[in-house]
């Protein structure tokens, strides 16, 4: 087999809280797009880099179950909510290149705005050894031509690692980046959690089974 067959698996990491169409339609566009064989969503347990989550890992875990169910390529990973301590994606990397062998090329998918803070990430630049970064656009995140966006260092270390077409993902195992021009959904989790707060609608932002959950656990109210 060579490495252009080897199969490609999405990871998408974050904190859910809650997962959204966002999420979901960059997910579905970037799976199809790259010809990802799986999607793995892994809900962030405790994440170092921002506020602590407003519902617990096993609700933000549940909501992502209810949205994802019934499409076959997506599946939920419940590593970092059962793993103590800090979430660290570095880990979870490490652990899915045993679980999943050396034939597999993990494609890990953030925003333009996640990916902008790589390098407050814990080990950052190992992530380059154990997969590529597949980058989503989002409204209100540009990441220029000239890459200008991202602090000097990891400008730097990205220099000779873009690629223009999501093909050339399978011509190594690892360090590529490829940016996925995903349709423009100015959805977030802050704005959906608001509007739950303040007693307003949250429907077409998420899906009704999410939505649903939300009302029954009586979650952001
Ligand atoms: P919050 O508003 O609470 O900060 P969020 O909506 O940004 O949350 P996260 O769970 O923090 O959602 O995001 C996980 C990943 O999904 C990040 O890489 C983020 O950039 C990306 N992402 C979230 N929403 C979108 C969107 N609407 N379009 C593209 N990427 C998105």
């Amino acid at each position: 087999m060579s490495k252009s067959e080897f199969p490609l698996v999405g990871i998408f990491g974050g904190t859910f809280d809650p997962i959204h169409y966002g999420h979901l339609r960059v997910a579905e566009e970037i799976v199809e797009a790259v010809g990802l064989h799986k999607m793995y969503f892994i809900p962030a347990g405790m994440p170092r880099l921002r506020h602590t989550p407003i519902a617990s890992s096993q609700h933000r875990a549940e909501i992502v179950r209810l949205a994802i169910q019934g499409n076959p390529r997506f599946v939920l990973d419940e590593r970092e909510i059962y793993r103590a301590g800090i979430s660290y994606s570095v880990d979870s990397l490490r652990e899915l290149k045993l679980e999943l062998g050396k034939k597999v090329i993990l494609c890990f998918v953030t925003g333009v705005d996640a990916f902008i803070k790589l390098v407050e990430w814990n080990s950052w630049r190992e992530l380059f050894n154990l997969c590529h970064f597949i980058i989503a656009t989002r409204p209100g995140h540009v990441l220029t031509s000239n890459h200008d966006v991202l602090p000097k260092e990891l400008k730097e270390e990205c220099s000779q690692r873009w690629v223009s077409s999501a093909d050339s993902l399978r011509s190594a195992t690892s360090g590529l980046i490829s940016v996925a021009p995903t349709t423009m959904l100015d959805i977030s989790a802050t704005t959906i959690r608001a509007r739950i707060a303040a007693g307003e609608s949250a429907r077409y932002l998420i899906p009704d089974a999410v939505l649903s959950y939300i009302a029954a656990s009586q979650l952001y109210s």
